[in-house]
């Protein structure tokens, strides 16, 4: 079987290991309620005095096991009678950092604590709003507490195979730029191809924000939520979203970011994994080397040829194990996300997976088919293994080395371009979350009601195209650039609030997109470059050892024979 066949099994055993087992399944028993770091959380220290409610804010994420449950008679939206649960009685220990937060000590009295490791037992107050359908949210949100063992013992499996992926990155991308740079010889074609390819990834960028604002316009998607559901969900995301939005407020300005760009000490930039410095540094070094005498550049040049080789096939061998993997991340995503919360922003999420449709089918259909001109389901079949991980992972850095393969062995893309293109377009070229930007920006402005002007929405344009610059290739960056984007649009910025809940399962789409956007560029610029691009075919992956994804591991090992030995034996 084909390993991007097991992949894709892996998603879907993953898939249904998260909706069935997960904290949040329907098949098991709520019975513990995890409280988020930073969230407000009420306790009666005596159930029957009002009195006795103290309200801390969790210091760090808590999971709280209910021994026992009140429950209540509430009436619904609409007049139907339902028995809800309005105190849950809990226990769970005062720890260092709640100490360490609590300066007075007011809590550690309210709680009847004296120190450390000391055993709290207390009633946790539990709230309900009601949806506009007439369910009720109820906060905290209840969870399986077997779920969420069985997504913790998952989770070591994914960040394991993230890790290994992940490993690779510094040398492979520094190797190969080093080499891809030192292998283009001439500097007048290296700017030229620069410039060329920031150009057309702002294009994009910019082309991708101003779909999103269109598909927002037309589909309304703030028209969709309920003045309830909005109510519940800020309160659900608040604390969260306040997270987010302080990230926000420390970002680096422009100016900042772009000095940011030329290391001080690359050293420290390849310890660190800054990619933008690593690849400035390794193209100023490749233009050294071309520009050295031959006789003294080879020997480094092939120096980093062989690294850049190794790294490839440890890729390869990690490839393995991705089916695991990948099921393990997928499992986690889904099981954390609730599906209650997909039903009241449904129409946002599918405005996101619309627009993103419309950017990989119009503008990167266009650009692989009118100027690479390749055609298109063979492009998309190429860059499969790299949407997968990048969906799976919701990490284009992490997706990053797969994206460098597609494009060699799959394209048949020279080294000297993808590894100056993909490597700088994983880190500024984010198409897809720029898209989902706009969306945001104009789905939040709707549910508040906030009037967007003409100026308004070109500052979107132009913040979400410089945030996504900004946005490192992780999970969840493009959530912290959005508070930026907001606030360029006098958006409320709680608003990130409303969307956090389904974030995690849009980004895997907008990842997706990204690492394809990524690759459609590099394609052109290929071209553009003269280079005559061939998809590699499903015979020749299975058949040549040497190129495509199957079977790279299985070559015989040839043993190194240090050179110094050998001419000692003889
Ligand atoms: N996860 C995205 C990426 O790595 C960034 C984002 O949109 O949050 O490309």
């Amino acid at each position: 079987m084909k390993i991007y066949t097991k992949i894709l099994i892996g998603m879907a055993v993953g898939a249904i290991i998260g909706l069935t087992l997960g904290p949040k399944s329907s098949f098991l028993k709520h019975d513990s309620y995890e409280i988020e770091k930073g969230a407000k959380v009420s306790l009666l220290v005596d159930k029957d005095d009002p009195e006795s409610k103290i309200t801390i804010k969790a210091s760090e994420a808590l999971s709280l096991r209910a021994k026992q449950i009140i429950m209540k008679e509430v009436t619904d939206g609409n007049a139907k009678v339902q028995s809800l649960p309005t105190l849950a009685k809990v226990n769970f220990r005062f720890t260092k950092k709640m100490s360490l937060s609590d300066k007075d000590g007011a809590m550690a009295k309210a709680l009847g604590v004296t120190r450390v490791g000391d055993k709290i037992e207390a009633w946790l107050v539990l709230e309900h709003r009601v949806l506009d359908s007439g369910e009720f949210l109820v906060l905290p949100v209840p969870v399986s507490s077997i779920g969420s063992l069985i997504i913790k013992w998952l989770s070591p499996i994914g960040a394991l195979f993230m890790r290994l992926i992940k490993m690779v990155i510094v040398p492979l991308v520094f190797c190969s730029l080093v080499v891809g740079v030192a292998g283009l010889g001439d500097v007048r074609k290296l700017g030229r191809l620069g410039g060329r390819t920031l150009g057309l990834y702002m294009l994009t960028t910019a082309a991708a924000v101003t779909i999103g604002l269109l598909v927002a316009h037309i589909v309304q998607p703030g028209k969709f939520v309920a003045e309830k559901d909005r109510a519940a969900l800020v309160a659900s995301f608040e604390s969260a979203a306040g997270d987010k939005v302080d990230n926000a407020a420390n970002a680096p300005t422009m100016v900042e970011n772009i000095l940011n760009i030329i290391p001080d000490n690359p050293v420290a930039s390849l310890s660190s994994g800054n990619m933008l410095q690593i690849i400035f540094f390794a193209f100023i070094f490749g233009i050294a080397l071309t520009i050295l005498d031959k006789k003294r550049s080879q020997q480094v040049i092939t120096f980093m040829d062989t690294i850049q080789h190794a790294m490839i096939l440890i890729i390869h061998m990690v490839m393995a194990v991705a089916p695991f993997g990948v099921a393990a991340l997928i499992a986690e995503v889904v099981g954390q996300s609730g599906v209650s919360i997909l039903s009241a922003l449904f129409v946002y999420a599918m405005t996101v997976v619309l627009g993103l449709s419309i950017l990989a089918v119009f503008v990167y259909g266009g650009l692989v088919r009118f100027l690479a001109r390749l055609p298109f389901v063979e492009f998309l079949k190429a860059a499969r293994p790299t949407q997968l991980i990048a969906f799976s992972t919701s990490s284009s850095s992490a997706a990053l080395p797969i994206t460098l393969e597609c494009a060699e062995q799959n394209l048949g893309i020279s080294k000297s371009v993808s590894s100056f293109v993909i490597p700088l377009g994983s880190t500024v070229n984010m198409d897809g979350t720029a898209l989902y930007q706009g969306v945001a920006a104009l789905f939040i402005a709707q549910v508040f009601q906030v009037d967007l002007t003409i100026g308004a929405e070109l500052g979107i344009v132009f913040a979400a195209t410089a945030a996504s610059i900004g946005a490192a290739g992780v999970p969840g960056a493009g959530m912290i650039t959005l508070a930026m984007v907001l606030t360029s649009a006098g958006i409320p910025t709680v608003g990130v609030a409303l969307i956090l809940g389904v974030d995690r399962l849009l980004d895997m789409f907008r990842t997706a997109v990204n690492v394809t956007g990524d690759l459609a560029v590099t394609a052109v610029m290929a071209s553009a470059e003269g280079e005559k691009l061939s998809f590699l075919s499903p015979d020749a992956d299975l058949g040549d050892k040497t190129r495509g994804f199957e079977g790279r591991t299985d070559r015989e090992h040839v043993p190194v024979e240090p050179e110094g030995d050998a001419e000692r034996e003889d």
